[in-house]
């Protein structure tokens, strides 16, 4: 099945950045695509052929999105999976697939899926319910500190929380969910997956994400990331078990704990492109953007491997700043060599939101780290 010069089109869910930064694939090579998102002014509207505006929890209207499309895929995991198997009973293609999904989608199943296929992983617990955690802290069965994690719906760490008090466990949201125990990390490194319909498979180098101590989401993408060769290959060893075990068909994004012992856990996964994979528009051969769509279109991969090291800086808004976004001193920054900024069109901002990023290519790393951190000290996302 061909999509080049057809009019065979691919339907996404969800028209984010991510989104958008696929059908910069799909205008490349003349594919024609058809968004579903519930924002009327969702970053992707602009690029795809077909814009319907909807809910993705919801099952008639993925259901009805789905008509005349040749294969659906996804920008988000928060979609309804129920409608993607009986979008896929239709015989059309859906990647991920609705299996990967719904295992993806909570976080207690991820983790019972690692300890069946003896993928290490932190040692966990089930716990339906805050009490239950607080009669197990009385009884002297758990001890502080541990992280709490809520089964679905998180992300960007708003579904997680490290507990060192009682007092923490008050300012829980009373859902079920799982604790973990706390982890040394030395590095949180990610290695982005790609397998196609063939089963044919590639893997970038494995990056690092710097987190920000404040909002515990990523700051910084350092590729590729700084450990020697022997932590390289591990990680990139259990991404590539993982994504057979998975059998999924398009972009992976493994989540990877290296511990201060030298062990390497699994965190979690996605299986989209994700954003510890935005340095490869820049710095791959080929971006996780265009080979989801080669791998959902049943293509041959691209090569994975990077063409320069680099660093990405996330642009999130500025705290206390809600409303109309402005991208202030964007220009400063534009005349360093191999700096490149990206900015996802999203009209209002939000303290944390991720509003944009760019991208820092540099020959030596330690080169591109020091600009990155200037461009993330220059440019502020404030509203007007
Ligand atoms: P989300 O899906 O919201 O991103 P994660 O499960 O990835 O949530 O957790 C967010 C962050 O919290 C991780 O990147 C890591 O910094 C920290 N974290 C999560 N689990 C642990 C753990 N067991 N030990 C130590 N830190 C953890």
């Amino acid at each position: 099945m061909t999509f080049f010069s057809s009019s065979k089109t691919i339907g996404i869910l969800g028209g984010g950045q991510l989104g958008k930064m696929l059908l910069y694939n799909t205008r490349k090579w003349d594919i024609k695509t058809k968004v579903l998102d519930n924002n009327p002014n969702a970053p992707a509207k602009l690029s795809c052929d077909e814009f319907h505006v909807g809910d993705l929890m919801d099952y008639q209207t993925v259901l009805n999105f789905a008509k005349n499309i040749d294969v659906l895929t996804i920008e988000i995991e928060n979609v309804n999976v129920k409608a993607l198997e009986e979008i896929e009973k239709k015989g059309i293609k859906v990647y991920p697939q609705p299996n990967v999904l719904a295992i993806i989608q909570n976080k207690l199943k991820q983790k019972k899926f690692y300890k069946e296929n003896k993928i290490p992983t932190a040692p966990f617990r089930e716990f339906k319910s805050i009490k239950s955690i607080k009669e197990e802290i009385i009884h002297g069965n758990l001890c502080f500190p541990f992280v709490w994690k809520s089964n679905s719906m998180g992300y960007d760490g708003f579904g997680v929380k490290i507990i060192k008090s009682n007092r923490d466990i008050e300012e829980l949201n009373d859902t079920p969910g799982f604790i973990e125990d706390l982890v040394e990390i030395k590095k949180e490194l990610s290695v982005i997956i790609c397998r196609n319909v063939k089963g044919e498979i590639k893997n970038f180098p494995v990056v690092e994400m710097i987190f920000n101590n404040d909002s515990n989401q990523v700051e910084y993408i350092i590729s590729p990331a700084r450990i020697n060769n022997e932590i390289s290959r591990k990680a990139i060893s259990i991404a590539l078990k993982l994504s057979k075990l998975y059998n999924h068909v398009g972009i992976m994004a493994i989540e990877l704990f290296l511990t201060s012992d030298n062990e390497i856990l699994i965190n979690e996964v996605a299986p989209r492109p994700h954003n510890s994979g935005h340095f490869s528009i820049e710095m791959s051969y080929t971006s996780q953007f265009e080979q989801h769509i080669r791998a959902i279109l049943g293509l041959p991969l691209g090569e994975a491997k990077n063409k320069i090291s680099g660093v990405m800086v996330n642009l999130v808004g500025e705290k206390q700043n809600n409303g109309p976004v402005k991208f202030s001193n964007i220009d400063q920054i534009m005349t360093i060599e191999g700096v490149t900024p990206h900015i996802y069109g999203k009209k209002e901002t939000r303290p944390n939101r991720k509003m944009g990023h760019v991208t820092i290519v540099n020959e030596k790393i330690e080169n591109a780290i020091k600009i990155a951190k200037k461009v993330k000290e220059t440019i502020k996302v404030i509203s007007k």
